[in-house]
């Protein structure tokens, strides 16, 4: 698509959606005199000139050689559009468009984009930056431009790590904060509608990143942790992305990046979602288009809603097993989304098919023998235990379903959650919420299982990594590796060192891992042209987590995990040893 047929094709979903699309909005002009536009998509076109409805704004073409990332925001946006129409004002689709604002930049750099087109008509331009003459005196190189994306106001230039100072460097970062066009023009948007959250596409690697990318040491709080970790979880249910901040997943910490100045400088909730993988990269052959818009579309519709208020359940616990046909069950939800409701909850549970649920206390059973409980109208990321209710199964069932349903009093939309509970007895005695299956589909959609653990994909999660042992360890640098090495030598006083023959690897440790993707690492290493070693203190009997990533080179990569003495050493007794001691 070239960006005249970008325009033609934003003319015509206009034209289908007159009602719900607007017509481009300017929102600035690139160094070359384009005009840098915006499309703003929402039932009746509510407050596309000002802020209200609860937005997000959806950015594409931020790198000019990313196109799959236009047919991402397109796919994403006609989706919504075509639900809504074809299922009818009940619909998902038709609440979001009612309730939600979409603010959309597929062509964010305009003049890159155009380059491209102009040099390579058929695809292929290598372009990412913008118009600017920043290599050349013609302008007319694909090394010139600033790149868009280390560009923005909070932490620029913090390093030369991953942004680059030199106008003809593929990270040239700009003059200063915010000194191009189509940086400004984030920025305005952002500060004149205040969205709830926003999504920036990019290409390639199949992972979400949040941040921050500036540097490792950067923490976020604990809230702000699991914020991130959970839509970011949620947002990647379906295409099994690998998530986490922006160096854990790309492997490089950067400066001057969109989602570092979205959370760091203006709190809202601000991910980058890298489309396609290394064999698609820039430019993925046409039949891998599709495939890959479609995997954009779960992850843009759980943050539009979450822009809003959006209920969720939280956790899940047997409390007790009352017999082997029935138990006690807690559950709790929360208003994950951006923004508060405003009246009170009914929250209905009962089971599908054959089965009781018997309600006792503040439940009360309706005239479909759906156990109910009202309670108050949750804040933004508030959370609420409903008080334990008895489920009851038939002895031959392997699965007992649930539905819980919850309503807004007043308000129209149900969310509706399907719970499947295993009946087994390791699960109704020893389960706790990590039962919870992550992965099956999305939030709306729960199993609980003693066996959902198994299911988790060896290797990309900390739960399951592949084992590391002291001496000569191998990585195969396709992916993104994880490791764990458990500590034998010293219960005090004791260093672990981990080495790598491999140049531009990122290495990170972790003391205390239940779910990569944000945690904050004890030791890392983002090795630039040397050679990546880490160290950190370590005790016998402990777990540590390695997390290897070397930039999608394949091959068979070596690293070193060796123990030694740091300083008053107290040496771990072996098993060996106490036998010995034992028998004499
Ligand atoms: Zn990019």
């Amino acid at each position: 698509m070239t960006p005249k047929e970008v325009e033609a094709e934003m003319q015509k979903m206009q034209r289908m959606y007159p009602t719900y699309v607007s017509q481009p909005i300017n929102v600035g002009t690139t160094r070359q005199g384009r005009h840098i536009q915006m499309w703003c998509v929402t039932k009746d076109l509510v407050d596309c000139d000002k802020k209200g409805r609860p937005a997000v704004l959806y950015t594409a073409l931020v790198h000019a050689r990313e196109p799959a990332t236009l047919a991402c925001v397109l796919r994403f946006v006609y989706k919504v559009l075509e639900e809504a129409k074809s299922k009818g004002s009940t619909s998902y689709s038709a609440h979001l468009l009612a309730n939600r604002k979409m603010l959309l930049l597929p062509v964010a750099n305009p003049d890159g984009y155009a380059w491209n087109a102009a040099t390579s008509p058929r695809g292929g331009g290598m372009r990412r930056k913008n118009g600017l003459k920043s290599c050349t005196s013609s302008g007319n190189s694909a090394n010139d431009g600033v790149d868009l994306n280390r560009n923005f106001g909070y932490k620029w230039a913090f390093d030369s790590i991953g942004s680059s100072s030199r106008g003809c460097g593929e990270e040239y970062r700009g003059s200063g904060p915010f000194s191009e066009p189509e940086t400004q023009a984030i920025r305005s948007v952002t500060q004149k509608h205040r969205p709830g959250a926003i999504l920036h596409w990019h290409a390639w690697g199949n992972d979400l990143a949040f941040p921050y990318s500036y540097q490792w040491q950067a923490e976020l709080s604990k809230a702000e942790l699991y914020l991130f970790q959970e839509y970011a979880m949620e947002m990647t249910a379906r295409n099994h992305y690998a998530s986490g901040r922006a160096w854990e997943v790309v492997g490089y910490t950067t400066n001057g990046e969109a989602d570092d100045w979205g959370w760091g400088a203006e709190k809202v909730p601000s991910f980058t979602l890298e489309v396609g993988s290394s064999r698609d990269g820039f430019w993925p052959s046409p039949s891998r288009i599709a495939p890959i818009a479609e995997e954009s579309i779960w992850p843009a519709t759980y943050l539009l809603a979450a822009a809003g208020p959006q209920m969720q359940l939280d956790s899940l616990s047997v409390v007790k097993a009352v017999s082997a046909t029935s138990a006690e069950l807690q559950l709790t939800l929360q208003n994950n989304g951006q923004k508060e409701y405003w009246s009170k909850h009914n929250a209905c549970i009962r089971t599908r098919g054959k089965g009781n649920v018997h309600s006792s206390g503040p439940w009360q059973v309706n005239n479909v023998g759906a156990a109910c409980v009202k309670f108050d109208a949750l804040k933004s990321r508030q959370t609420h235990t409903l008080p334990t209710v008895t489920v009851e199964w038939e002895a031959s069932t392997q699965w007992a379903e649930l539905e819980l349903g919850v309503e807004q009093i007043g308000g129209s939309l149900v969310s509706t959650f399907t719970i499947r509970l295993r009946t087994d007895h390791s699960t109704l005695s020893s389960c706790d919420d990590r039962c919870i299956c992550p992965q099956s589909a999305d939030f709306h959609e729960i199993s609980y299982s003693q066996e959902c653990r198994a299911k988790m994909k060896i290797g990309s999660h900390c739960r399951v990594p592949k084992p590391a042992r002291a001496g000569t360890n191998y990585a195969n640098g396709v992916d993104d590796e994880f490791f764990t090495f458990t500590a034998t030598e010293y219960k005090s006083g004791g260093s672990c060192h981990v080495g790598t023959s491999q140049r531009d690897t990122m290495i990170a440790v972790y003391a205390d891992c239940s779910r990569v993707g944000g945690q904050q690492p004890v030791a890392f290493s983002n090795s630039e042209g040397h050679l990546a070693q880490v160290d950190f203190p370590c005790t016998s009997g402990h777990e540590y987590f390695l997390f290897w990533n070397a930039e999608y080179v394949p091959g068979r990569h070596a690293f070193s995990v060796t123990e030694k003495c740091s300083h008053n050493c107290v040496r771990a007794h072996r098993k060996r040893e106490r036998l010995l001691r034992r028998s004499a």
